[in-house]
């Protein structure tokens, strides 16, 4: 499980950001993770959810979360397909293993949406 070593990654820079930010608390956490990366979002939110813990900027942000598909391009048949078959590289049209990979290897913060003001703890 690498999970959480992505948490931490993803908790310090969105720290970084905040504070580059005029640092301004954080309600929400946007992220894009590829398939590649094999995550379980559940997982990864738990760690995030006990990492944010250590940063006061970060205390009450709720990680938004959005899977890309792992995209391959054959070059033999020139289509590009929905990878199923992870970790095997194969174009499920002409079952050619002439591939790349054109979406599904990302992970990143994508955006981070500030609080207007201190949230005072009420819902
Ligand atoms: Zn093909």
């Amino acid at each position: 499980m690498h999970e959480g070593a992505i948490a931490q990654a993803l908790v310090n820079a969105a720290h970084n950001v905040a504070v580059e930010n005029g640092s301004k608390p954080v309600e929400k956490v946007l992220i894009v993770v590829g398939k590649m990366h094999q995550i379980v979002p559940s997982v990864l939110e738990t760690y995030f959810d006990m990492m944010k813990e250590d940063f006061h900027l970060l205390s009450n942000a709720k990680l938004v979360y959005t899977e890309q598909e792992l995209l391959i391009f054959c070059k033999d048949c020139n289509t590009e397909s929905i990878l199923e078959t992870y970790p095997i590289f194969m174009c499920p049209k002409c079952e050619s293993f002439s591939t790349e990979v054109v979406q599904g290897e990302e992970l990143y913060i994508e955006s981070l949406i500030f609080y207007k003001e201190e949230p005072d703890g009420k819902e």
